[in-house]
């Protein structure tokens, strides 16, 4: 298997750090969820055409021309990607955050909007001019099903008088569980609903089809997507994009702007994604998610996901060999999950357990609630008036755990990153 699968190649591989208890040892990045690092290819596709870039959608000169091109063919190959729709639109954006708040924006009036609360704080916040329902945790994909099924078919009309949306994730951020998309899909457009996938943890680990999910938005983020930061994408209907107005204001976004003879301004906005792009737009970024969509798809998913699993694998049964290690999950432990794992260790404060994986053995996980607090606590059985904030709280002795500790790795974990991870749980 290992021969068939090897890692792609991220940069940060030969990065050393050093340890408390001396020496040093090259970084083991087991932090993907929060930020993959880059692939070698995307890192290498930037900077040949660093030097060329320029203005985009402004300038005459060849080389913002050739940017142009770049950043609009880009969009391409992110629908590409994607498996979108012939009409629908992909819109370049700063984030997974970003572009459900673009969407929240763009929302018709007397929107009614369903979230589950074990959503990651970008889906489960950004609603604040529609109607929203808190659907309560499941604890099996069916039951997600049925919640949401029961929920759509007992709308109640006055509190909402506008169409519905759902929000879902597609891998969980803190459990790394699959959620049932397509069947969540089926319901709301059951219902006449519209749903919007938060594919920020899905999508770097899984293909996303658009179509075959039948999901009207997708979005999701360069920096979990093996490029670097800053640039997000939200894909899908024009309608809802083109109808409303522009998320910027600004230059780009703008066709037409006449003063009216009585002081005022008229502007006639574009119809396509740019109407959300006002600015000079982040085109390095956008090219980057191109090269890794491309790279992603030229490594071939069913190659990722396999060698995935095995460290999935090496990961889980590595942590069931310790008694006080308890794996968090929403659906019960053999559900499918990409490669992110959360878990507490029974009479350890889960920081200190984390600053002693990076001190003293050079891997870096993530603790805390992973801006999915309401989900943690339901994870944890802790109790939400007590617990923390983001950060560190400390657990009494004896006490329940107040936060988890998350590992999570990708197309580029060596297999001795995570072999060096269960070594040190262990
Ligand atoms: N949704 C999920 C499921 C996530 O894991 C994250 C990032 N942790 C986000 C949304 C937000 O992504 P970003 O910080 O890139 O906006």
């Amino acid at each position: 298997d290992r021969s068939v699968c090897s890692p792609l190649p991220v940069l940060g591989r030969d990065v050393t750090v050093p340890l408390v208890t001396g020496g040093e040892v090259t970084y083991a990045a087991l932090d993907y969820a929060a930020s993959a690092p880059a692939l070698q290819r995307v890192w290498d596709d930037v900077a040949a055409y660093a030097p060329y870039y320029g203005s985009v959608h402004r300038g005459a000169g060849y080389l913002s021309q050739l940017s142009t091109d770049l950043f609009e063919n880009a969009r391409g190959t992110v629908a590409e990607f994607l498996d979108c729709r012939e009409d629908d639109q992909v819109v370049f954006t700063r984030s997974t955050t970003d572009s459900l708040n673009l969407l929240a924006s763009v929302v018709p009036a007397g929107c009614e909007v369903f979230v589950f609360e074990t959503e990651h704080h970008a889906s489960l916040l950004p609603w604040r001019d529609a109607q929203v329902t808190y659907l309560d945790a499941p604890s099996t994909p069916r039951q997600a099903v049925e919640t949401l099924e029961r929920a759509l078919a007992h709308r109640d009309p006055s509190r909402a008088s506008g169409p519905a949306l759902v929000c879902v994730t597609g891998a969980s951020n803190v459990t790394g569980e699959l959620w049932p998309v397509r069947e969540l899909a089926a319901t709301a457009h059951a219902h006449g609903a519209r749903i919007v996938l938060d594919a920020a943890q899905l999508a770097p680990h899984h293909p996303v089809s658009v179509r075959d999910l039948d999901v009207d938005w997708v979005a999701f983020s360069g920096h979990k997507l093996y490029a670097p930061f800053g640039a997000g994408v939200l894909a899908g209907r024009a309608d809802w994009l083109r109808d409303a107005e522009p998320y910027l204001a600004g230059g780009g976004a703008s066709r037409k702007v006449t003063r009216r003879t009585d002081g005022g301004v008229d502007v006639e906005w574009h119809e396509s994604a740019a109407r959300h792009e006002a600015g000079s737009p982040n085109v390095i970024g956008a090219y980057a998610i191109a090269s890794a969509c491309k790279a992603l798809t030229e490594a071939g998913f069913d190659t990722l996901v396999a060698r995935e699993r095995h460290l999935i694998r090496t990961v889980g049964e590595g942590l069931a060999e310790v008694p006080e290690v308890k794996v968090l999950s929403l659906f019960g432990d053999d559900s499918p999950r990409v490669g992110v794992i959360s878990f507490v260790v029974e009479g350890w404060n889960s920081s200190h357990f984390a600053a002693a994986l990076s001190a003293e053995y050079g891997i870096g996980v993530r603790d805390g609630l992973f801006c999915a607090h309401p989900l943690v606590r339901t994870l944890l059985g802790s109790d939400p008036q007590t617990q923390g904030e983001c950060g560190a709280p400390e657990a009494a002795p004896g006490e329940k755990s107040l936060n988890a500790i998350r590992v999570s790795f990708g197309a580029g974990t060596p297999d001795e990153h995570v072999e060096r991870f269960v070594r040190a749980v262990k």
